[in-house]
C-alpha cells in the first residue's frame, strides 16, 4: 500500500521561493568588484534569479545544458546558482584559481555553452576563449559602465541581459533526480573529474547539514560563506541560508584577514565557514591589532585538517569556536561535523577538546566505515586506522562522463585514512598517499604537522615521507615561520618528544618562506616535493630509531 501524502519534487528553486515568501526582507550583502557594498533582500534575489533564468533560456540554455561560472562569492553568483539549476540546466562552478589550460580543459569536458564571469577573470577569459569552442556566450557579471573591453566574440553584459527580462518567469517542475550542479575535483593526479549533483541529493544535503548537531543554522544567524562558491557549492551554504532564512554576507574577492575581519565586524556575522589557512590569517590580524568579533560564535573549518593549536587559540583568546568538519567534492561535501553528544558534556575541558579536534560524526544521510587492505571492516575503537569508506544520499555514484563507477561493494573509497570511535566520531590520520611509511610502521603526517603548528613561532608546517635507505621513508618537516620569528631546526624538533612515539619524530626540518597551496586551499605536497627534489638527508644519517 502506498502512502497518501503529497509528493513535491525536492528541487533547488523551492529554497529561494521559500526564502522570498517567509524571509523576503532579510538582507543579502555582497562586497563587489565594482567597489560599493551591495545590499538587497531575498525577495530581490528571487526576482532577479527569475529574470536571469529567462535570459539564459533566451540564450539557449535547456534542461541538461551546462552553464559555467567563474566567480567569487557575491549576489550575482548567488542568483545564477538558482537561475541556472532552476531552469533545469546545470550550474557548473569552475575554480578560477586553476591554471588557464586546466580551466579550458574543464570547460571543454563539461561542454559549457554559456560561461558567466566576474570582472577579476576578464583577462583569463580573453586568454582561454579560443580554447573553449563549446562556449557560445561569455557573460560579464557586471553593468554596462564596468564592461571590460575584451577581444572575444559573443561577449554579453549580465545587467543588460536581466534588464531586458520580466520577472514573470515560473520555475518548471523538474524531476528531482535531474542534475542541478557540476563541480570538478582538484585532481592531484590525472585530469580533474566532474561530480554531478542532483536536485534531490543537494536538497537532502541542505536539510541534513543545517541540523543542530551539524551546522546548526537558523534564521537568527548572519552567515558569511568564506569558502568559495566554486568549492563544492560553498559547502552548500548558498542553499542552507535560504532554507533557514539567515542573512547572507558574501565577501567577494578579498579573503585576507583584515578584509574578513572588517566585513564580519560591520555586518555582525555570527557564523562562517572556510579552510584553515583563511582562519589562520584572520587569527594573525586579530592578534596583531588586539581586536575581537563579539557577534561571531562559530566558524566551521574543513577542507584540510585544522591544527588543534588554531582551535585552542580562537576559543581561548577570542571566544570563537572553530568547529571541525570533514567532506569531499564527491560528498556534496558534508561527511561529518564535530558536535559533542550529551554524554560528553560533563567531561573536563581537555577531554572535550580531545574530541573537538576530531573531524566529527556524520549527520543523518551519511554512513562511514573503515576497512583494511582486504576490505574487512575494522573495529570502531578510536584507535585502529584504515581506509575510510562512505555511502549516503549525497555521495557520488559515478563521475561525470566516466563509465566505471568508483564504488566498492556500494561504498565510495574516500582515499582518506581514519579511525572511528564507538560514538561515531571520525578522525582523519592521513590522506592515503601522504601516510609516511617508516620501518613497517605508519606515521601520520597530520599529527606531525599539528605538533609543529602548536609551536608559537610556526605559521604552517607540512610533513613528507622522504625515501630513506634503511627505513623506506622517514618524516621530513617543512616549516614556514610567522613573520618576524626565528627558530632553529633543533628548537622545532625539541617540541616533539612526549607528544609522539620516538620513531615518529621528523629527522630533519627545512624552512621555507611560505608553503604552496592548491587551488582549493590545501597545502600542495606535490609542489613541495618538487621544491625539495634535490633534498638529501643530512650526514651523518639519523641514529637508529626504536620502531
Ligand atoms: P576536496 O574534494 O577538494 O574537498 O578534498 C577532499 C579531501 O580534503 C578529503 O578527502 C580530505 O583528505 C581533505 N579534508 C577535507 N576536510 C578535512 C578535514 N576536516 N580534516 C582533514 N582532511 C580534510
Amino acid at each position: 500500500m502506498q502512502g497518501q501524502m503529497m509528493t513535491l519534487p525536492l528541487t533547488l528553486a523551492s529554497l529561494l521561493e521559500h526564502a522570498e515568501r517567509y524571509h523576503g526582507d532579510t538582507e543579502i550583502v555582497s562586497c563587489t568588484l565594482e567597489g560599493p557594498v551591495h545590499r538587497y533582500t531575498y525577495a530581490d534575489a528571487h526576482r532577479r534569479a527569475r529574470q536571469a533564468a529567462s535570459a539564459l533560456t533566451r540564450l539557449g540554455a535547456r534542461p541538461g545544458s551546462r552553464v559555467g561560472t567563474l566567480a567569487w562569492n557575491g549576489f550575482r553568483h548567488f542568483e545564477l546558482y538558482y537561475a541556472i539549476s532552476g531552469t533545469g540546466a546545470i550550474t557548473h562552478t569552475v575554480n578560477p584559481r586553476l591554471f588557464p589550460e586546466q580551466i579550458s580543459w574543464i570547460i571543454g569536458d563539461a561542454a559549457d555553452e554559456v560561461v558567466c564571469f566576474d570582472l577579476s577573470f576578464a583577462s583569463l577569459v580573453e586568454t582561454i576563449a579560443k580554447d573553449c569552442p563549446s562556449v557560445k556566450h561569455w557573460v560579464a557579471m557586471t553593468d554596462r559602465a564596468h564592461m571590460p573591453a575584451l577581444q572575444i566574440a559573443n561577449l554579453l553584459c549580465y545587467e543588460e541581459l536581466l534588464a531586458a527580462e520580466s520577472e514573470h518567469f515560473s520555475w518548471p517542475r523538474l524531476d528531482e533526480q535531474s542534475a542541478a550542479t557540476l563541480c570538478y575535483t582538484s585532481g592531484t593526479t590525472g585530469n580533474p573529474k566532474g561530480v554531478l549533483y542532483s536536485h534531490r541529493a543537494t536538497l537532502l544535503h541542505t536539510l541534513s547539514s543545517s541540523l543542530p548537531d551539524a551546522l546548526a543554522l537558523s534564521g537568527r544567524d548572519v552567515l558569511a560563506p568564506v569558502v568559495p562558491m566554486f568549492h563544492v557549492n560553498a559547502w552548500g551554504l548558498p542553499y542552507s541560508a535560504p532554507l533557514v532564512g539567515a542573512k547572507l554576507v558574501f565577501p567577494g574577492a578579498n579573503l585576507d584577514g583584515e578584509s574578513i575581519f572588517k566585513l564580519f565586524e560591520r555586518e555582525g556575522v555570527t557564523f562562517s565557514a572556510g579552510v584553515p589557512t583563511v582562519w589562520l590569517s584572520l587569527q594573525q590580524y586579530m592578534r596583531q591589532h588586539c581586536v575581537r568579533l563579539p557577534a561571531l560564535q562559530r566558524m566551521v573549518v574543513g577542507g584540510a585538517a585544522c591544527p588543534p593549536a588554531l582551535m585552542r587559540s580562537f576559543e581561548q583568546e577570542f571566544g570563537i569556536r572553530l568547529q571541525h568538519a570533514w567532506g569531499m567534492t564527491e560528498l556534496s561535501p558534508t561527511g561529518t561535523v564535530n558536535t559533542l553528544k550529551a554524554s560528553q558534556l560533563p567531561l573536563d575541558e581537555e577531554a572535550r577538546f580531545a574530541i573537538g579536534v576530531k573531524q566529527g560524526r556524520p549527520p543523518f544521510g551519511v554512513e562511514l566505515k573503515t576497512v583494511d587492505d582486504e576490505g574487512n571492516e575494522l573495529p570502531r575503537d578510536g584507535k585502529t586506522a584504515g581506509a575510510l569508506m562512505v555511502r549516503g544520499h549525497w555521495v557520488i555514484e559515478r563521475y561525470f562522463g566516466l563509465e566505471k563507477s568508483p564504488l566498492v561493494d556500494g561504498w565510495f573509497p574516500t582515499g582518506d585514512v581514519a579511525t572511528l570511535d564507538a560514538d561515531g566520531f571520525m578522525q582523519i590520520t592521513d590522506r592515503a598517499k601522504d601516510v609516511i611509511k617508516s620501518g613497517g610502521e605508519w606515521i601520520s603526517s597530520i599529527d606531525l604537522e599539528n605538533i609543529a603548528m602548536s609551536h608559537p613561532a610556526v605559521a604552517e608546517a607540512a610533513a613528507l615521507g622522504i625515501a630513506h635507505p634503511k627505513w623506506d621513508e622517514r618524516p621530513l618537516l617543512v616549516v614556514a615561520l610567522k613573520p618576524g620569528q626565528a627558530v632553529s631546526r633543533d628548537e622545532v624538533l625539541a617540541h616533539y618528544p612526549g607528544k609522539v612515539a620516538r620513531f615518529c619524530i621528523p629527522d630533519d626540518v627545512v624552512f621555507i618562506e611560505a608553503l604552496p597551496h592548491t587551488a582549493t586551499g590545501k597545502v600542495s605536497k606535490v609542489l613541495l616535493r618538487e621544491h625539495l627534489r634535490d633534498y638529501r638527508w643530512p650526514a651523518p644519517q639519523r641514529p637508529e630509531v626504536a620502531s
